[in-house]
């Protein structure tokens, strides 16, 4: 295939790439998915609820049959709430596995709904181990909950979550998972993987338009979750039973959304479902990571840990190179890519996931590289002190 042949259209009426983790670049016909309007009560748009509900389901692969979906408005961030308030109840205590932006709001959420917390916080590199998780557990009986992130979005980092849910079980304890940007393209089989919810959302690798989160549940947890949650909107478990008695969501929800992401999902499914997508992410992944490396470009973490999700890389250490104008260079050439998250260096960040295939990854590179020599830089390379202390922490 030439790169006057992508596979992937090229987004509509020159707008950028999104190189975001979500919102990201979604497929025309997603968005054209939104071009009618649904009667929220009406038997069609039930029907796509019981559709939607059905095919995330069914995602989770060997053991889905314990489970169901349980989807919530808002973004991201409302689902995990929801799934921490409704499946911790008031007497529990987590124990939160931190590397990150999301650990830690995962952390704040807990604590601001008044749930007792232990925090694991490995700082910005690293990832929390399976033994860590068993020691802590042995020592704290209170602990009834773990809670997890699959991929920390924030890093790109890709938690070992089959060693967590494995301390997690041998504890007795529960696990629950904020899969949002790695759900869709990195399995959490409950047949491997013992878990009681995991939360993701429509905007990420199931490539819908943003607008809602989906729970997938147990569904003895969820039975058992009734009357715990703190807050009236939120409650996964209220949602589950409303759903299974209606067929509608309890409050008005997001139809054109909703719509779009069946389309979605019939494209999801069009490219092999979750592995068609994984392949396609890591592709990406790893025609970007070469491709910077060339221009002197350092990934923040070791292979070992890359995820196919999004990279972090760090800024060059050429006193030329600036973040905005960098960034500003970058939108010119058609790629919004990302500031960086990280507490202690300066890093910026592009993604992998959306509409966007191995040539729209060459082409970014060349962009950078462009925009790289508009700024007079030479050299991408890091800063000396940003390699030492990632060699420090990795060791
Ligand atoms: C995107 C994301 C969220 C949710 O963020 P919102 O901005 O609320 O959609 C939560 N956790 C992780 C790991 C994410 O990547």
């Amino acid at each position: 295939m030439s790169d006057s042949d992508p596979r992937i259209p090229a987004p509509k009426l020159g707008e950028p790439y999104l190189l975001t983790p979500g919102p990201l670049t979604t497929a025309f016909s997603t968005k054209e998915a939104m071009l009618r309007d649904w009667g929220s009560w009406d038997s069609d748009f039930r029907a796509m609820t019981a559709e939607l509900r059905g095919k995330l389901v069914a995602m989770l692969g060997a053991g889905a049959e314990a489970f169901d979906c349980v989807p919530m408005q808002g973004s991201g961030t409302f689902a995990v709430e929801a799934m921490l308030g409704s499946f911790v109840p008031k007497d529990g205590k987590a124990l939160v596995l931190a590397n990150g932006a999301y650990g830690q709001r995962a952390a704040a959420t807990l604590r601001q709904i008044g749930r007792p917390i232990e925090l694991l916080d490995k700082g910005d590199y690293l990832p929390p181990r399976g033994e860590e998780v068993a020691r802590i557990l042995a020592g704290d009986p209170a602990i009834s909950h773990v809670v997890a992130i699959h991929c920390e979005t924030s890093s790109g980092i890709l938690n070992p979550l089959e060693e967590i849910a494995d301390a997690t079980r041998a504890a007795g304890r529960r696990l629950l998972i904020d899969s949002m940007s790695a759900f869709g393209a990195l399995p959490a089989e409950p047949a491997r993987l013992q878990f009681e919810a995991l939360v993701s959302s429509a905007n990420k690798c199931i490539e819908g338009v943003p607008g809602f989160g989906f729970v997938l549940a147990r569904r003895d947890a969820l039975e058992a979750a009734a009357g715990n949650c703190h807050s009236l909107s939120l409650d996964v478990a209220a949602q589950w039973d409303y759903m299974n008695r209606t067929g509608q969501w309890r409050f008005t929800p997001p139809t054109h959304v909703v719509a779009a992401f069946l389309e979605a999902l019939r494209l999801h499914e069009a490219e092999g479902g979750a592995p068609g997508r994984l392949a396609r992410y890591t592709r990406n992944r790893d025609v970007l990571v070469a491709g910077m490396r060339t221009l002197g470009f350092e990934t923040l973490l070791d292979a070992r840990w890359l995820s196919p999700i999004i990279v972090t890389f760090f800024c060059p250490a050429d006193p030329a190179f600036s973040f905005p104008r960098f960034y500003e260079a970058m939108k010119a050439k058609g790629f919004i890519i990302y500031p960086g998250k990280l507490t202690v260096v300066d890093s910026f960040r592009i993604g992998c996931i959306g509409q966007l295939d191995e040539h729209v990854m060459r082409a970014v590179v060349a962009a950078a590289g462009e925009a790289l020599a508009g700024m007079g830089v030479n050299s991408a390379a890091p800063p000396a002190e940003a390699l030492a202390e990632r060699a420090r922490l990795a060791a």
